[in-house]
């Protein structure tokens, strides 16, 4: 009995599991500190959790248009407008279960056997797993930290072929925290003038969580608007990771139409009520954004500066999302108690093992010298599991 090469070609996502195996700490006493987080730690603001509640109890619990309710897809218009300065109309939306989905769906229109995807790396490990699973083939573009690990529009051009399909692009950048100014997004929209037929997947979904006065830019609004997909949800801006609720927006109207046509068979319609509190969520008060971001901001804060007095360890200064990369390889090579660190990943390992700390080694998003860590936990848990990781260096010989 096979299985098909498409399914067991996929390697099941690495934080999803290191999330499952933290819960079991948890439940068993274990004092586990987290830094493998993917989601805000905040609840959804209350409005947007009543509004979802209403919505139920008006009897909103049915099928609604399999690519999204009227009402959610005009205040997606209008945060567009308002936000990016991006002018769409509802037919150009396509709203789906979370933007994972949402980039899933891209890669369905987009990607034919063979075809290939340009993806700076490093990049959100799911990514190169969508483009395998629609038959495409990944092309990295290594990103380099002493360029802040923003992608040089020459090696960018250096990548593209007559196979070139897409390019994945996602600024802020999970897990980087990269944010690209608007010259830096400029310069690539000047290399993918001379190439008419490559469509760009920019996924949007860190948005909201920038900092040092940093802006958010889309190059949608800097010249390829004809050809970009903007991808991006509720997940992250408004603290719902578990409604689900992602959303594309499409250069056009046949565009939207084609992606709306396949959802209609593979899900139908996302969560009827959770359609209804997102919509709240775009057109209600948006201050829980901002004081949302300001504590991320302090607490990367603390995070850096505790990083930066912990020897054998380099971390990147990121100016967006909710993540620190660290680098790790000046490790590699020693030991911990006769264990050999000889990879992010059992460095990873080790941390948990002997001080119980839950970090994620980004040999899955194409960094393999580097841990990721998620200041998405509170301040006191920050402090004591940098600690430890301290601890845990001065344990390595
Ligand atoms: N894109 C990036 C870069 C992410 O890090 C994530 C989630 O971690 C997503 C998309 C997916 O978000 P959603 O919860 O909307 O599926």
């Amino acid at each position: 009995m096979e299985f098909t090469k498409r399914a067991r070609s996929v390697a099941p996502s690495l934080t999803l599991a290191l999330t499952a195996k933290t819960a079991e700490l948890k439940e068993k006493g274990v004092p586990v500190i987290t830094f493998g987080v993917g989601e805000p730690d905040f609840n959804t603001p209350q409005e947007i959790v009543n509004a979802g509640k209403t919505a139920l109890d008006l009897g909103h619990t049915k099928y609604t248009a399999a690519s999204g309710t009227p009402l959610l897809k005009k205040a997606i218009c209008q945060k567009l407008l308002a936000d990016n300065g991006l002018k769409y109309g509802e037919k150009q939306i396509v709203v789906s279960n979370g933007a994972k989905h949402s980039l899933y769906n891209c890669m369905q229109i987009l990607v034919e056997e063979g075809d290939e995807v340009i993806i700076p790396s490093p990049y959100w490990l799911t990514y190169p797993e969508l483009v395998r699973m629609c038959g495409g083939v990944c092309v990295y573009v290594q990103c380099l930290p002493q360029n802040g690990f923003i992608m040089n529009a020459q090696d960018l051009r250096k990548a593209i072929t007559p196979k070139t399909k897409v390019l994945l692009l996602n600024s802020p950048n999970n897990p980087t925290g990269a944010v690209y100014s608007k010259e830096q997004l400029e310069e690539i929209v000047r290399v993918l003038k001379d190439y008419p037929d490559i469509w760009v997947v920019s996924d949007e979904i860190y948005e909201k969580l920038i900092y040092e006065g940093n802006k958010h830019y889309s190059v949608a609004q800097l010249g390829l608007y004809d050809r970009t997909i903007i991808v991006n949800g509720m997940s992250k801006a408004y603290a719902m990771t578990g409604w689900r609720i992602g959303y594309c927006a499409c250069p056009d109207n046949k565009c939207a139409s084609l992606m709306a046509g396949l959802q209609s068979h593979q899900t139908s319609n996302p969560n009827s009520s959770a359609q209804y509190a997102s919509a709240a969520a775009l057109s209600g008060k948006q201050g829980f954004i901002e004081d949302m971001r300001a504590v991320f901001d302090q607490r990367r804060l603390l995070m850096l500066e505790k990083l930066s007095s912990i020897k054998c360890i380099k971390a990147i200064h990121a100016k967006g999302a909710f993540y620190v990369m660290i680098d790790v390889s000046a490790t590699f090579g020693k030991s911990v108690e006769g264990k050999i660190i000889d990879s992010a990943n059992t460095f990873s390992a080790l941390l948990l093992e002997h001080f119980y700390v839950v970090t994620i080694p980004c040999e899955d998003f194409g960094a393999p010298r580097f841990v990721r860590l998620s200041y998405a936990t509170n301040k006191e848990n920050i402090t004591e599991g940098l600690d430890r990781l301290s601890k845990f260096i001065d344990k390595i010989k």
